[in-house]
């Protein structure tokens, strides 16, 4: 325990996080929906953290337009599964990380099973279907889910708390469809960014440290710097958390 401790001195020194915290990230199941440019970041800090265990669900393998943003990744391995690569990579960030990877989409009839166990969930796919999908797990399943995603030099991102906050059926009702998988434009600086603030607020809702988002959403614009936050509403009618 003393050697375990001793990787995560600098943040433990912090004030109102201590060994407590720690032990608590230690003790904790992540489920990353997606390890992109934004998830892959979630990820990578949450295992430096020393997050207890990572479930991970990303379907498909390395391609040459992934290496602007994905920092698991390795240029030398493409065309290999990603899931595989990450492995790699958190062996060598955190090698007492308990790790289980599946290369598989969110559908309706897995998600709930993958996130089972975990205490918080990431939201990191690039299609609203499978987005959904995971909320509607998370729902589900009590299990608070961080929803965020970036386009071009914007991104946000809110906590859907299961029946206390809006979840993201409340906001966006329709089912999307017609959303083209790469046809946004990304800069790894800007997903990373937005994938180390989740995992900031991953950190905070495990160990109660700082102030979580609640029912507002972080909404920043990297071309002029400027950020905002937006009060969300829950909506009563919505078919997944209302009623
Ligand atoms: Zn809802």
């Amino acid at each position: 325990m003393e050697s375990y401790f001793r990787r995560y001195k600098r943040q433990m020194i912090m004030d109102n996080f201590g060994e407590e915290a720690q032990l608590k990230l230690k003790n904790s199941s992540v489920f990353i929906g997606g390890i992109g440019g934004l998830g892959g970041t979630t990820a990578a800090y949450l295992a430096m953290a020393g997050i207890g265990k990572l479930v991970i669900a990303h379907s498909g393998n390395l391609t040459e337009t992934n290496m602007n943003r994905q920092i698991l990744m390795d240029c030398g391995r493409i065309g290999e599964p990603r899931v595989e690569i990450a492995v790699d990579a958190f062996k060598k960030l955190n090698p007492d990380m308990e790790l289980e990877m599946h290369n598989v989409r969110l559908l309706p009839e897995n998600t709930a099973e993958l996130i089972k166990g975990c205490q918080v969930a990431v939201s990191a796919r690039p299609t609203f279907y499978e987005r959904k999908n995971l909320n509607r797990a998370c729902v589900q399943e009590n299990i608070p889910m961080i929803e965020a995603a970036m386009d071009g030099m914007t991104a946000y991102m809110f906590t859907v708390n299961p029946h206390k906050t809006a979840c993201l059926d409340c906001m966006v009702e329709k089912d999307v469809n017609d959303w083209e998988e790469f046809g946004f434009g990304v800069l790894g600086a800007v997903s990373g960014t937005i994938g180390c603030l989740t995992a900031i607020e991953a950190v905070k809702i495990i160990t109660g440290f700082g102030e979580p988002l609640g029912s507002k959403m972080f909404y920043m614009d990297m071309s002029n710097y400027r950020t905002k936050h937006i009060e969300l509403k829950r909506n009563p009618d919505c078919k997944t958390c209302g009623g």
